[in-house]
């Protein structure tokens, strides 16, 4: 039982709480395995194999600002985005990363002026990813400090404004909203695939990161990635990487490149297969159906809101498409003040407000957990009467 918790204020990162001790499943951590099932159906499509002799040096591509960087990897990243439209990636540097979560801390280290007397300030709006904080902090940096909402924000000076969209953890299209020249910007676009949002069009901004784990449901492969305008902050970003690992995984790399290319060739092949749906035509599918139960349960019970969104025009199913973002971020109605300990009593695990720097009033669901867990949590919530 002990080793299956890891709290966030260890890692971090997210709360993996497994399987609970009361015997409640969390959705608390957004672990995306509900895309095993699609996986599973590729078969040995999606398998890799690598022989002993194989990736033992440190390098790549010792001609690439990125050096570590697998072209394999880099050649698929710029197929996959082509391919659903969701990122513009001419006259960019891609930096690879072990996880998007890597690239971040390589890119606040990367933007900070190095010669400043204090801190960079580092902000995003209001409810923001709850990793952000920790990850800004842990280190107690002397190059940047976390300072929380953006809406709030009003410090004189430079300043990194990170801008999650979709959001997590509420699902919504996010702008940048300090708007002040001595701004940099971060696009963390980890949600901006066509299952969680229509693609309304190439994301162009000068950085933007991506990740496997929420685009494939690969977060084990730890692979992400960073399209970055500037030649010197990519330059940046990777002397960070090879300070803090010397690279990124070249094994994962190369899984990374095989998973997306199944990806980009069941999309080319999109409506006209007879091999089955498309990576992204199932996922929204499902994502689909799991909103729908979700919105019945909460519906039935009448003590929870859910956000509304807008259906919009995806430009990769070629239809209007609706948000279904990755996480629910529910609210409790009536008198209850503190919905995660409440939702608790009921068996049901999910992360509250504070950590994403809101009121104990809200709470965020992972859409993302398997078959099983997630029937289970809309059957406990519908049977929530107040
Ligand atoms: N950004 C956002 C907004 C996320 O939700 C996550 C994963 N929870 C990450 C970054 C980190 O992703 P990775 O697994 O690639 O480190």
């Amino acid at each position: 039982r002990k080793a299956a918790i890891f709290t966030e204020s260890v890692i971090g990162i997210s709360c993996f709480l497994r399987k609970s001790p009361v015997g409640g499943y969390s959705n608390s951590s957004g672990d995306p395995t509900m895309f095993e099932k699609y996986w599973r159906q590729m078969g040995d499509k999606a398998t890799v194999v690598i022989p002993g002799w194989q990736h033992i040096s440190y390098f790549s591509d010792v001609t690439n600002i990125c050096w570590f960087l697998e072209p394999k990897f880099a050649k698929e990243v710029e197929r996959v985005h082509k391919a659903v439209g969701n990122a513009v990636t001419e006259g960019r540097h891609i930096v690879v990363g072990t996880g998007s979560s890597q690239l971040y801390l390589a890119a606040l280290y990367a933007l900070s002026a190095h010669d400043l007397t204090e801190p960079v300030s580092v902000v995003s709006e209001a409810p923001y990813y709850s990793s952000y904080p920790s990850m800004t902090d842990c280190l107690k940096s002397g190059l940047y400090k976390w300072m929380g909402d953006a809406r709030s924000f009003n410090k004189e000076g430079a300043y990194i404004e990170l801008v999650t969209s979709p959001n997590n953890p509420d699902g919504h299209i996010r702008r940048s909203v300090v708007n002040r020249s001595e701004g940099i910007l971060v696009h963390d676009l980890a949600y901006y695939w066509p299952q969680y949002t229509p693609i309304s069009s190439p994301a162009d901004h000068d950085l933007m990161l991506f990740t496997v784990s929420k685009s494939t449901g690969h977060a084990g492969m730890r692979i992400g990635w960073a399209l970055v305008k500037d030649r010197e902050i990519a330059s940046r970003m990777t002397k960070f990487i090879e300070l803090n690992t010397i690279g990124v995984s070249k094994d994962s790399q190369l899984r990374a490149a095989k998973i997306l290319e199944v990806i980009s060739d069941s999309s080319e092949r999109a409506g006209s297969s007879a091999e089955g749906e498309s990576f992204f035509e199932f996922s929204y599918n499902l994502m689909s159906e799991r909103w729908k139960l979700l919105r019945e349960a909460v519906e039935h019970s009448g003590s929870f809101s859910l956000p509304e969104f807008r259906p919009g025009f995806c430009t990769f199913l070629n239809r209007v498409s609706e948000s279904q973002p990755a996480f629910a971020w529910m609210k409790c109605e009536r008198d209850i003040e503190d919905c995660e300990s409440f939702l608790q009593g009921h068996k049901i695990f999910t992360r509250g407000g504070k950590h994403f720097g809101v009121g104990t009033e809200y709470v965020r669901i992972s859409m993302l957990d398997r078959d099983d867990n997630f029937h289970l949590l809309v059957k406990r919530l519908s049977a929530i009467h107040i």
